[in-house]
């Protein structure tokens, strides 16, 4: 018999659980007793609802309890399949129980027993038929599960075995209260459980309102633990004294003789206040809020270059290789004429160019850095960093922003949005952050028209697409996946998942075991090129490929040299090719509405007269909802304010630290799901309220009752409390 178990013990100490089960669990990232705790259901079967032999519930997954009445029969029927049958009856209603290869149902079924049998009820040849998932037999002794969890999987790890792993870690591990990431008054403000008794409600649910409160404590603690970082960020700041700038070296005529443009107001006056913040004494730390194309890079530009001015490097950071490369191309141009020399560090550079250029930063003979966040990897130092500028998805985290603070003592920390964030739940999320916003486009711009529409309208757009291309004009089609039957590349925590998540009958598990079809890039090409349109020039990219392909085909794109561009999101942000006026969008229904807005984002950026259009077949009422108001709607404020009140903040909230794994499950990991059903911005409200009275009392969490909340945030927020202590 092993030891007790404790959330640091290893898997291979839960009963059952050898070499091979242990190594399946690992590639779900579950290496310890307390991970496989914290591997949630995605759903339940509700087993305990018990259904009639019924025409009414043909076709559906349920539950029936029925007693055998004739003794099984086994048979070989065509291509070597084995059938065993038998006869089954309700009360009032027969049918007939068949198993497929499962010969031993023979010795398991005994005529007069009733069992709780889980499966599809079909029409067959001679009557009502029912195939069972799973028999449970009812005895007297043993009551049966009323809800039983589905858990997210891996090839070769049965329900079952991980349902009885889970079970038997519940029953043998020790928690107590002490090491609860929610200390007791935490707990017992937000009115909800410990961590052992949410595990039961969850792993282990009588009624629907255990699970709610198991759900609940989990959306609570991640919210707190989210709004601990934020707020132990912000404070730790405060008290940092930062590389303030010189005022006579801060004059911005020069930059502005060198942009193609004139600033408009709202530019101008965003610029002023990042001016503001580098003349005073602590370090700023600022984010710039606009809608796509509203020009917040020459905001940024600005910032780089009054830090020049004073003698400090500037490291610029973007999500995604292709957007740093842009960003470099970008800020070569305006600040090359300026006499100041751009390097760029992305991953895809051959050793040796990196070495070169990680040579002249830390040197200081290149005073501007633009890459993606390899610029944050540990090999990389700075002369003396004055300025970060971090170009972010939504995806981005926290944590990351930190750790790039870390580069030097305290630089100055400019943060631009590429999501159009509500600002009341800026003023939250970020509320490590000040905030800019820019509120008016530059004049000029158009508005995209935005169609919804649906396979059956496939000739009408191949043909929209022909009279674009005919005109001169270049289209982007992006598709959720880059080759078949594989996981969506790159969506996010937005896409509508609403479908999922609830209590699951087993149609629903079966679903998302086998998602409907997407379309995917590599085959979307093929036929592009050999069926549709042999005559266009057709290409694709995706973020397999390596980052000098993509940037090659992006040239060629930004050149003319392709019509028609085959993409996955990794366009999704800041891509820029004005001559590109389409812009499609297939399986519209699996992308959150900031992304798609930004897809849409990519289009209308020249003077011809630009289109969106959304492909999609859901049938979700909610999905067509969602479309509905991307038709309506151009404002990107207004399209993250509906999805922030129909779902929730749980789309802009990115809580890990985004770096590799480090073997332990982090927090938050499992809870976007839970926080994007989280519609309760109240609870959010009260939540940051909590973090900052708790952090009022304890500034650095050396109580008693904090210690596991202090391994937590110093956990995740190492290099923040670097800067602290
Ligand atoms: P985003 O806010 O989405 O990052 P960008 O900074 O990429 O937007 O700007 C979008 C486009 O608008 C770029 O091509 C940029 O050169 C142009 N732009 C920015 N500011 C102005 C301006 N004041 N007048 C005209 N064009 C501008
Ligand atoms: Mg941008």
């Amino acid at each position: 018999m092993p030891s007790k178990l404790t959330k640091d013990s290893p898997v291979t100490d839960i009963y059952g659980c050898g070499q091979k089960k242990s190594q399946m669990l690992r590639s779900l990232g579950i290496l310890t007793a307390g991970d496989i705790l914290r591997h949630f259901p995605r759903g339940y079967q509700h087993r305990g609802d018990v259904k009639e032999l019924r025409e009414n519930n043909v076709g559906k997954t349920a539950s029936f309890v029925l007693t055998v009445t004739s003794a099984p029969v086994s048979s070989r029927i065509n291509g070597g399949k084995m059938i065993t049958k038998c006869k089954a009856f309700d009360g009032l209603r027969s049918c007939t129980l068949i198993y497929f290869n499962q010969k031993y149902m023979r010795d398991v079924l005994i005529v007069g027993n009733t069992y709780r049998f889980w499966g599809k009820l079909v029409h067959g040849k001679t009557g009502l038929m029912l195939t069972p998932i799973t028999t449970e037999p009812v005895t007297e002794t043993k009551s049966l599960a009323e809800y039983v969890p589905v858990y997210p999987s891996t090839k070769g790890l049965t329900q079952g075995s991980l349902r009885s792993l889970i079970e038997y870690t519940l029953e043998n591990i020790t928690i107590d209260g002490t090491n609860d990431v929610l200390p007791p008054e935490i707990r017992s403000k937000l009115e909800v459980c410990g961590e052992y008794e949410a595990y039961r409600c969850i792993h282990k649910p009588d009624s629907e309102q255990m699970i709610e409160n198991g759900r609940h404590r989990f959306l609570c603690e991640e919210l707190f633990l989210f709004a601990m970082a934020v707020s132990y960020s912000k404070k730790s700041r405060k008290m940092l004294k930062g590389k303030h700038l010189s005022k006579d070296k801060c004059g911005l005529s020069d930059f502005l003789r060198a942009l193609p443009f004139e600033l408009t107001e709202a530019q101008s006056k965003v610029i002023s206040e990042i001016r503001k913040d580098m003349l005073s004494e602590c370090p700023m730390a600022r984010l710039v809020s606009g809608d796509v194309g509203s020009g917040k890079t020459v905001c940024a530009m600005a910032a780089v270059y009054m830090s020049f001015r004073n003698g400090y490097q500037s490291a610029v950071m973007a999500p995604t290789e292709i957007l740093a490369r842009q960003h470099y191309k970008d800020f070569s141009e305006v600040l090359g004429k300026l006499g100041i020399e751009c390097a760029l560090l992305v991953g895809s550079m051959t050793k040796k160019e990196k070495e070169a250029v990680l040579k002249k930063i830390s040197g200081g003979e290149v005073m501007v850095v633009v890459g993606t966040h390899a610029l944050i990897s540990e090999n990389v130092s700075f002369r003396d960093l004055g300025l970060t500028v971090t170009d972010e998805q939504h995806r981005f985290g926290v944590m990351q922003r930190a750790s790039l603070q870390t580069k030097s003592d305290s630089p100055h920390v400019l943060v631009m949005s590429a999501t159009p964030i509500p600002r009341t739940l800026a003023l939250i999320l970020m509320g490590d952050l000040d905030i800019s916003v820019i509120d008016r486009m530059p004049a000029g711009r158009q508005k995209v028209d935005t169609y919804v529409i649906g396979e059956r309208h496939r000739e009408r757009l191949n043909r929209f697409i022909l009279k674009q291309v005919s005109e001169g004009h270049q289209v982007y089609i992006v598709c959720p996946s880059v080759e078949a039957s594989e996981e969506e590349e790159n969506i996010g925590q937005t896409g509508d998942f609403s479908e999922f998540i609830p209590l699951a009958d087993d149609s629903s598990y079966a679903l998302s075991e086998k998602m409907p079809e997407l379309k995917n890039v590599l085959d979307y090409e093929q036929n592009l090129k050999n069926n549709v349109f042999p005559d266009l020039r057709t290409a694709l990219i995706h973020g397999k490929m390596s980052g000098s392909e993509k940037d090659r085909i992006m040239s060629d794109f930004a050149d003319g040299k392709i019509d028609i561009l085959v993409s996955t999101t990794v366009i999704e942000v800041g891509i820029n090719v004005p001559n590109a006026t389409l812009m499609i969008v297939e399986n519209a229904e699996r992308f959150g509405l900031s992304q798609l807005h930004q897809l849409r984002g990519r289009v209308g950026r020249g003077n011809a007269k630009s289109y969106c259009i959304l492909v999609s077949d859901s049938k979700s009422e909610n999905s067509a909802k969602r479309l509905e108001v991307m038709r309506t709607t151009g404002d990107g404020y207004k399209i993250a304010k509906y999805d922030l009140d129909m779902r929730g903040p749980g789309d802009f909230i990115s809580v890990s630290s985004g770096g590799e794994s480090t073997g332990l499950r982090q927090h938050g990991n499992f809870g976007t799901k839970l926080s994007g059903l989280c519609s309760d911005q109240l609870l959010l409200a009260k939540v940051f309220e909590l973090a900052g009275e708790c952090l009022e009392k304890d500034p650095q969490l050396t109580h008693s009752e904090n210690a596991a909340l202090r391994q937590y945030v110093v956990k995740s927020g190492e290099s923040v409390n670097k800067t602290i202590n």
